[in-house]
C-alpha cells in the first residue's frame, strides 16, 4: 500500500512486513499474490467506519460494567457457510443467548459474531498425514482448500473470502433490519433434552420469565421502538492473514472526532491469536496502527509483564474498550494464572480499560480415541465458572464470553445436558477444526451464566 508513514508512530499499513512474522504464508506466484492484493485494494471496504466506533462506544460500556459481550460462531468458517439457514441459525442463536443474558445479568448485551470472515486458521504444523501420505495442512477456506487435492496456497482465494464475507455480512443485515430479531416472534426454547428435572425446572422458569416480559412489552407497545426491534451484530474473525488484511485498510474520517484514522475494514473486530502475539513480531506491528477495537488472546504462555507492553502497544492512548483481553488457560489452570493477569492489568495505568473476555474452550481441547478432537462441557463451564469467581475475587469484572459455537445440532463436544458421549461424537462432526458447542449446550451455557448472576 501507498499510504505515507505517519512520522510521530512510525507506522504504515506495511510497516508489518519489516518484522519477523509467524504462521506467515510463503505463496509460490507471487504475481498472482499481487494481483489479489490489486484487487482488494480496489474493492470498498466491507465495514464502515461509523459502525466500528459504534462498537467502540458499546464495548467502552463493557469495559465499565455496564454491558455484556456475548461472542460466538465457528473455529473455522468455511465459504459453504454462506447459506441462508446456516447464517440465519447462528443469529438466532446469539439472540437467543444473550436474551437469557440480558435476564441474567440485567445489563444490556453486545453481540459479535465470529462471522463473515473468519476463514484464517493458525496450524501447529505446516504438514499433516491424511491417508498415510504427508500433505500441507488446512490453513483455512481464505488460503488453501480442506480437499486434500486442494493444499496449495491459493491467493485468489483472498479475493473470494472478500467476496463470501461481504454476502455474509450482507444477509446478516438483511435479516436484522427485516425483523429476525423481533423480540416477540416466538423462539424455540426446547427443554426436551434436558435430563435432570432441578436444572429443567432452573430454565423452564427462566424461559417462562422471558416469555411473558415479551408478551408484556408487545402488550404496552415497548416493542414498537426501534432498540428492540433491531438488534446489532457486529462481525469479527482473528487477523491472521495480514496480506488480505493490509489491503482493507483504509485511511478514513472519525465520524465522532472528524479525523482520519486507519481502520481496518474488513470486520468491526479483530483479535490477535495465541500464537502470533509476540511484542517485536509483525501482528502486533499491523495492528497497533489499526483504529477499530482489537482483542488478544491471553494464555498460560502470557507473562503478565507482556500483557502491560501489549496493553502501551496497541492502545497507547488507554481509550476504555479498545482491548478486550480474550483469556484461555484451561479449567486446570485458570486459577492459578489469571489473579496475577488481572492485577498486573488493574494495578496499572490501564484499570478499567480492558474488558475481560473468558474463552472457555481453548485452553479445554483434547484428543479422545480415533484422536477424535473434543472439549468437554463440564471443562468449559468449570473454566468459566473459576474465571467469574476469581474476578469477583479480584474486584474486577468479567465482561464476556467468547465461544465457539454453532446453530446446529453437532456432536461435536462432550457432555451438556443432552449427555453426550465419546460413542455419539461421530453422529454429526462436521467441524473441519474445532469442536463447536451445539445449539443446545451453547444456549445451556448461557442460562448457566445468567444462573450465577442471579444467585
Ligand atoms: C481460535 O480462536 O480459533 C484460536 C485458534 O484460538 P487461540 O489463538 O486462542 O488458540
Ligand atoms: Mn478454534
Amino acid at each position: 500500500m501507498s499510504s505515507p508513514i505517519t512520522p510521530e508512530t512510525n507506522w504504515a499499513p506495511d510497516s508489518w512486513r519489516s518484522k519477523p512474522i509467524k504462521q506467515c504464508p510463503e505463496y509460490p506466484d507471487k504475481a498472482a499474490l499481487q494481483k489479489s492484493i490489486s484487487e482488494l485494494q480496489r474493492l470498498p471496504p466491507i465495514v464502515h467506519p461509523r459502525e466500528i466506533v459504534k462498537l467502540k462506544e458499546h464495548l467502552r460500556d463493557v469495559a465499565q460494567g455496564k454491558a455484556f459481550l456475548l461472542q460466538g460462531g465457528d473455529c473455522a468458517e468455511l465459504f459453504d457457510y454462506c447459506q441462508q439457514d446456516v447464517i440465519e441459525s447462528k443469529i438466532k442463536l446469539l439472540l437467543q443467548m444473550s436474551l437469557v443474558l440480558i435476564w441474567g445479568a440485567d445489563k444490556r448485551v453486545v453481540r459479535i459474531g465470529r462471522m463473515a470472515g473468519q476463514y484464517a486458521k493458525p496450524r501447529s504444523s505446516p504438514m499433516e498425514t491424511v491417508d498415510g501420505k504427508q500433505v500441507p495442512s488446512f490453513r483455512g477456506d481464505i488460503l488453501n482448500g480442506f480437499h486434500i487435492d486442494e493444499r496449495e496456497l491459493d491467493p485468489n482465494r483472498m479475493v473470494k473470502a472478500y467476496h463470501y464475507s461481504a454476502a455474509t455480512l450482507n444477509y446478516i443485515r438483511a435479516s436484522i433490519s427485516s425483523g429476525i430479531a423481533d423480540l416477540h416472534r416466538p423462539l424455540n426454547w426446547g427443554l426436551g433434552h434436558v435430563r435432570d428435572p432441578k436444572l429443567k425446572d432452573k430454565y423452564q422458569q427462566a424461559v417462562t420469565f422471558l416469555k411473558e416480559m415479551l408478551r408484556f412489552m408487545h402488550t404496552i407497545g415497548a416493542d414498537k421502538s426501534e432498540k428492540l426491534d433491531t438488534v446489532d451484530l457486529f462481525t469479527s474473525h482473528e487477523g491472521l492473514l495480514l496480506e488480505y488484511e493490509q489491503p482493507l485498510v483504509r485511511l478514513l474520517e472519525n465520524p465522532l472526532t472528524n479525523k482520519k484514522e486507519y481502520f481496518d475494514t474488513s470486520a468491526h473486530f479483530l483479535w490477535i491469536g495465541d500464537r502470533t502475539r509476540q511484542l517485536d513480531h509483525a501482528h502486533v506491528e499491523f495492528f497497533r496502527g489499526i483504529a477499530n477495537p482489537l482483542g488478544v488472546k491471553v494464555g498460560p504462555t502470557t507473562p503478565a509483564s507482556d500483557l502491560l507492553d501489549l496493553l502501551r502497544t496497541l492502545n497507547p492512548a488507554r481509550e476504555p474498550g479498545k482491548i478486550t483481553l480474550i483469556t484461555r488457560y484451561g479449567a486446570g489452570k485458570v486459577a492459578s494464572l489469571l489473579p496475577a493477569h488481572i492485577r498486573a492489568v488493574e494495578d496499572s495505568e490501564f484499570k478499567q480499560t480492558v474488558v475481560w473476555q473468558c474463552d472457555p474452550m481453548h485452553g479445554n481441547t483434547q484428543s479422545v480415541s480415533g484422536g477424535i478432537k473434543t472439549r468437554s462441557f463440564s471443562d468449559i463451564f468449570s473454566e468459566l465458572q473459576q474465571t467469574l469467581r476469581i474476578h469477583k475475587e479480584q474486584g474486577s469484572y468479567l465482561g464476556g464470553v467468547h465461544l465457539e459455537l454453532t446453530g446446529d445440532a453437532v456432536t461435536e463436544c462432550l457432555g451438556g445436558s443432552e449427555g453426550l458421549d465419546e460413542d455419539d461424537l461421530s453422529t454429526n462432526y462436521t467441524s473441519f477444526c474445532d469442536p463447536r458447542l451445539n445449539e443446545k449446550q451453547a444456549l445451556e451455557l448461557a442460562f448457566l451464566i445468567a444462573d450465577h448472576y442471579r444467585c
